[in-house]
């Protein structure tokens, strides 16, 4: 094959290189210039002497995994002649098979990911193969070798796990790791025998139940439960031992040898000898304070959600009673324009011609005071604006939104319509409507008010979050295909950024920037507009980025 299997990654600085402690230096070039042939061959056969003396089999590959070197531990492991194994791939010559006889592939290889990791690999009971095609389980650990910092190749150092000192070892290193783990264990870890006996306990069992270990070891697991559950307990652990599978995380509660109660999550596995149970592993993990915490958590839940109930029917009423006097307010303001008299001054400003005492009755009414009326008028119906809007928010939170659907509406009609009266009434910004020239009508079901609603609310909050003189466009499309009408609002404005875009729908919802400070709202007009689009079977959404303007859509089906 011949192919560089770290052609791509061998782009390791000197920096890297020096701090890979692992790493193996050879060659250094300066010393090899200086260095005669006879001195480099006397070196070479010092290695090889060396490296041939260890006990440690070692091979060194190309960057093509081809053999370069192999001292004789390694060939005698590996049951090879040097002829054999020099120049060839030598994951296909001792390294082709898995234990179970699958296949190996060279690119799972553990000197390939060395190669490409530039760090070295140690792996526990790797099996290499012997000539005679019986299996060599190893201490296998893989290195690259680095050349003024590239990487050149690698070396690969093999010990026999079948000697029995060194499995012996090996058992031990491993016993005492997780021997480390068992003991700083938070959870409260036990082995138990089919009966209950229990064999083995970690230090947080008995801190959690309480017991010293004399009480707990060689005993049956249940004396540490009061006595007159044991006997249920002993049946359960029989049962679950018998059982067909492991128990995850099942909820109790123990009493500790002080009486105090826990509560307590415990999960039941199974050691298996030769198919057959035979001890049990409990970890049982303390979680009172979780459970409390949570509790707490759902009780504050609960009184805040009745909060909120308590304040939407507030809201309600509140809305209700205020309206009343507002219509009043509202009649008689209108009233006060209607019966303001002709202003016959040539100055135009109080005389009124009528006698005293109606003239001091129409004070009041005086020419003078038409702007306080204009006032009036203008603040009563934005007041009235902002009720209707807190009544629609508080029918919608009782879940009483309901459509009232015209099944053969135009919509292009309603949103020409909307735009076109907007264009009347606002004269800072310059507003267009953009619809596909052959569309000459969109005859669709929807509720004409509540759409009209969402027009406005989207319109004028273009107008109001983007500054004078900027463009919106209100447009329009079918798309028939995809069974749906997609309109937008898109204006030149302040723009919303990605973090507020995640609350824009929600109640109350506003953003606050150097922009939106002067602006008035109760944020509630996108959560309303939302509610109707979705009612409709549509979906609204926002696409905006701070200082660029915003456009929101809604669909609509068709
Ligand atoms: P309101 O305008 O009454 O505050 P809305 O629910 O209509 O309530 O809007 C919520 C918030 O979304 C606004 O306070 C504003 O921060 C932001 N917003 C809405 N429309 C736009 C827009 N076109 N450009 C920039 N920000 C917008």
């Amino acid at each position: 094959m011949g192919q560089n299997y770290f052609e791509q990654e061998n782009h390791l600085s000197q920096k890297q290189v020096s701090s890979n402690e692992e790493a193996m230096y050879v060659n250094n070039s300066k010393k090899e210039e200086k260095a005669t042939p006879q001195d480099l061959e006397q070196q070479r056969l010092k290695f090889t002497t060396i490296l041939d003396a260890t006990t440690e089999g070692l091979y060194e590959l190309d960057l093509a995994g081809r053999c370069t070197f192999i001292n004789r531990a390694a060939l005698d492991f590996l049951g090879y002649r040097e002829e054999e194994c020099l120049g060839k791939e030598m994951h296909q010559l001792v390294h082709y098979n898995h234990p179970d006889g699958s296949p190996y592939p060279l690119d799972k290889c553990p000197f390939i990911k060395s190669l490409t990791s530039g760090k070295q690999i140690k792996l526990v009971e790797e099996v290499l193969w012997h000539k005679n095609g019986s299996p060599l389980p190893t201490l296998y650990s893989c290195s690259p070798i680095f050349e003024n910092g590239q990487i050149v190749g690698g070396v690969v150092t093999i010990s026999d796990l079948r000697e029995p000192k060194k499995a012996q070892a090996l058992i031990q290193e491993t016993e005492a790791r997780f021997r480390v783990i068992w003991q700083s264990a938070s959870d409260a870890v036990a082995l138990s025998d089919p009966e209950g006996t229990v064999i083995e306990a970690n230090p947080a069992y008995y801190t959690l139940y309480g017991y010293p270990p004399e009480q707990v070891i060689g005993q049956n697991f249940s004396i540490i439960f009061p006595e007159e559950i044991r006997e249920v307990a002993r049946a359960q652990y029989d049962e679950t031992f018998r059982g067909p599978k492991t128990v995850q995380a099942i909820e109790s509660v123990i009493k500790r040898a002080d009486g105090t109660e826990r509560v307590v999550e415990a999960s039941y596995d199974f050691i298996t000898q030769n198919g057959i149970r035979t001890a049990m592993v409990s970890v049982v993990r303390d979680i009172t304070e979780r459970k409390q915490a949570q509790e707490a958590l759902q009780k504050v839940l609960f009184e805040l959600k009745q909060f909120d109930q308590l304040k939407d029917e507030f809201v309600s009423l509140v809305i209700h009673d205020l309206r009343t006097p507002l219509t009043a307010i509202s009649g008689y303001a209108h009233l006060l324009k209607r019966n303001q008299p002709k202003v016959i001054s040539d100055k135009g400003t109080s005389a009124v011609e009528k006698d005293d005492v109606e003239e001091l009755a129409n004070q009041l009414l005086a020419p003078k005071n038409s702007k306080s009326i204009e006032a009036i008028l203008h603040q009563t119906q934005r007041m009235e604006e902002l009720i209707s809007r807190l009544l629609e928010f508080s029918r919608i939170q009782a879940g009483k939104l309901t459509l009232n659907y015209n099944r053969q509406g135009n919509l292009l009609n309603l949103v020409r319509t909307v735009v076109e009266d907007h264009k009347v009434t606002t004269e800072e910004h310059e507003i267009e409507f953009e619809v596909p020239g052959f569309v000459t009508e969109i005859v669709t079901s929807f509720d004409a008010a509540r759409l009209e609603q969402v027009l406005n609310n989207l319109i004028s909050n273009a107008t109001k979050y983007s500054p004078r003189g900027s463009k919106i466009t209100v447009g329009l499309d079918p798309q028939p295909d995809a069974a749906k009408i997609l309109v937008w609002v898109k204006d030149q404005g302040y723009g919303i950024s990605q973090e507020a875009q995640a609350h824009l729908f929600e109640r109350y919802y506003r953003e606050y920037t150097a922009e939106t400070k002067g602006t008035q709202g109760l944020g509630l007009g996108l959560y309303i507009s939302n509610e109707i689009i979705k009612e409709h079977g549509g979906r609204l959404w926002v696409e905006s980025q701070s200082g660029e303007g915003s456009t929101f859509y809604f669909t609509l089906p068709f």
